[in-house]
């Protein structure tokens, strides 16, 4: 359904007929770590991510993973060598 509150005219999973079911009845404001990513959009209540109800909760556990201004770093996994084999090849 169409949202009624903060983000107007956004249709959104969580309107419901009876109102915004999201926590506290609307999303959350962006926060400060979100400025300059490109999913920021402005209304007339605020600025509000298109793609979270919570901006600030992606960010608890580290960058946020559809964060345009900044990446999450890649961990590469290194492939452990086990050190017995490794010297036994050696012969
Ligand atoms: S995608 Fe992530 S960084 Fe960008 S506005 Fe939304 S919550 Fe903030």
């Amino acid at each position: 359904m169409l949202c009624i509150t903060v983000k107007e005219g956004v249709d959104c999973f969580f309107m419901k007929k009876n109102g915004c079911q999201y926590n506290q009845g609307s999303c959350a404001q962006i926060g400060e770590e979100c400025k300059g990513c490109q999913k920021i959009q402005d209304f007339p209540s605020g600025q509000y991510c298109e793609s979270f109800p919570d901006p600030a909760r992606r960010w608890t556990v580290g960058i946020c993973n559809m964060a345009t201004h900044v990446k999450a770093e890649v961990t590469t996994k290194k492939h452990k060598v086990n050190p017995i084999k490794a010297s036994k090849r050696g012969h």
